[in-house]
């Protein structure tokens, strides 16, 4: 185990919580809610909204009298190309059903019609327009305020404790502590990571970096599902609904060069590949009009965020890149959120419950959250009963250092994306993570300041994602190797990274 920061918690200001729920997304928000009906008063720590806000698509749910749990759980095996747990999978399938009930009962107002979305066989994709994820999250929040959860603005630094959750620190223009025996992450995913990423800046992986400080093993950390049209130059997705309603790509030349309706890695990598030789990708939504659909009717995120970077979407294509979108991997967890330390939960994207496999499939993250929370919050509520009390009075760490990292957070996001990207191989990764291990030697000169922390703690978590695409030699869902293009039987397992002790040194 080991702390970034130089503190004495008995030099800080320290409050006492049964339970920390650190994010406010789909997880953190189900679980803090399940939590307070249950009597237990958990404490909310958020830096802002996260990817649950900019959700368009919707959230899946095998709800339909022709449609069934079994189908979903096929749909989502068939995408996860052999790695998805059967266990967790069918939690997933199944009690969607009710916690779709539950999003409901908290104010969610879904459309009536549902949609069908890449990978599915069935239209069981439930929406709120293209504006799903705000739905919800609004629907939560309100109702966190109704049953008044005390929700406090701030970053998590540090968790405490030897050998199970002792506490946390915190900053919020100032480090403070907080005693606590339990500690729920629902900090969302890490593609943020990516010089080209569709997540909001507050959702940025370190936490990951901190739970393997505690020496939490991440699963899968090389899947990275990268989507193919976000706005150059921006994270706003545009969301591949449009496509299914005939948008189209074009290269420089205004020429199609893929079919628009194949898989998401496949069209991704067949936009990258046009922009690495040089040229220029754009979506061309005018032809929804020849089919009678209006855009500002059936798409108005979409539509009012294009207006406001300046684009008319109804008059002229709109350039566009790949953006790394969704972290499949995470940290290592039961099917009621239990990580290995004791104490430390884990939800959402944040987690790897193992349903997703090597490939996510469209509206299942959602749908992961709200499930995965719901029972999270169950166990946790059971497990505070037979909590010890926290044995240590004051959390030292004692640290100096007045230096500077050799680089910034955006040249990690260029690192990982010119060598961990789309389409990987040997000597770039292997590249990428050397100079990524010589940028961290120099970490205990650092100044252990809270930017410095997150630097820190980000860069563990790429240096998992480097590790385990080096180890994986095959191509699988998400993860593409241009030296392997095919998948091997010797890797139809889960990948694992735990953080190395030579670099701690
Ligand atoms: C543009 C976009 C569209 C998407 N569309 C869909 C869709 O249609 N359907 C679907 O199923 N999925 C979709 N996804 C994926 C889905 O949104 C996410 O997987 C899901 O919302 C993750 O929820 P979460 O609760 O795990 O985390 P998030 O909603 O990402 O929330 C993470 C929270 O953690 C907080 N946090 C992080 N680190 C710290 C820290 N150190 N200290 C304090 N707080 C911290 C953040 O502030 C935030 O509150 C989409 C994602 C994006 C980006």
């Amino acid at each position: 185990m080991v702390y970034f920061l130089d503190f004495d918690s008995s030099k800080l200001p320290e409050e006492e919580a049964e339970v920390v729920i650190c994010g406010s997304g789909i997880g953190g928000l189900t679980t803090a809610i399940v939590l307070k009906e249950l009597g237990v008063d958990p404490l909310l720590l958020t830096r802002g909204v996260g990817n649950t806000y900019y959700s368009q698509g919707g959230i899946a749910c095998a709800l339909h009298p022709h449609d069934s749990p079994y189908l979903h759980a096929l749909d989502t095996q068939r995408a996860g190309r052999g790695l998805c747990k059967e266990d967790t999978l069918r939690i997933l399938v199944d009690e969607g059903i009710q916690r779709l009930a539950d999003l409901r009962r908290w104010g969610v107002s879904f459309d009536p019609e549902t949609t069908i979305e890449g990978g599915h066989s069935f239209p069981r994709v439930y929406k709120v327009k293209d504006y799903t994820g705000r739905a919800i999250y609004e629907a939560l929040w309100k109702r966190v305020r109704e049953l008044g959860i005390e929700v406090l603005m701030g970053e998590l630094q540090e968790i405490l404790g030897e050998d199970r959750v002792e506490g946390i620190l915190y900053y919020d223009g100032s480090l403070k502590f907080i005693r606590t025996s339990v500690l729920v992450l629902a900090t969302g995913g890490a593609a943020s990571m990516f010089l080209h990423t569709s997540n909001p800046v507050r959702v940025r992986g370190d936490a990951l970096g901190i739970a393997l400080r505690k020496g939490l093993t991440l699963l899968n950390p090389e899947f990275v599902q990268f989507h193919p049209t976000v706005v150059k130059n921006t994270s706003i997705l545009i969301s591949e609904a449009v496509r299914g309603e005939g948008a189209l790509l074009l290269n420089s030349k205004g020429e199609r060069f893929v079919d628009e309706l194949q898989p998401r890695d496949v069209v991704a990598r067949a936009i990258y590949r046009q922009i690495i030789e040089g040229g220029e990708v754009f979506l061309d939504l005018r032809p929804l009009k020849n089919k009678g659909i209006d855009l500002k009717e059936r798409f108005p995120t979409i539509y009012h965020m294009l207006r406001d970077l300046g684009y008319n979407p109804k008059e002229q294509p709109i350039p566009i890149t790949p953006a790394a979108h969704y972290y499949i991997g995470g940290v290592e967890v039961k099917s009621y959120g239990e990580t290995t330390f004791e104490g430390l939960y884990a939800v959402g994207e944040c987690a790897c419950t193992g349903v997703h496999g090597a490939n996510r499939l469209a509206s299942n993250s959602l749908l992961e959250g709200v499930v995965f929370g719901h029972r999270t919050a169950y166990k946790v509520f059971h497990q505070l009963s037979t909590l010890k009390k926290a044995k240590t009075k004051i959390f030292r760490n004692k640290r100096e250092g007045k230096g500077k990292p050799p680089y910034t957070f955006e040249d990690l996001r260029r690192l990982m994306w010119e060598t961990c990207g789309l389409e990987r191989r040997e000597e770039s990764l292997e590249e990428g993570l050397q100079r990524l291990t010589n940028w961290l030697q120099s970490w205990k000169n650092w100044e252990p300041n809270v930017e410095n922390r997150q630097l820190f703690d980000i860069s563990l978590t790429a240096m998992a994602t480097f590790s385990c695409a080096l180890w994986r030699k095959e191509s699988r869902g998400v993860h593409y190797r241009k030296d392997y293009p095919y998948e091997r039987e010797e890797y139809r397992r889960d990948s694992e990274y735990r953080l190395e002790a030579h670099l701690m040194l």
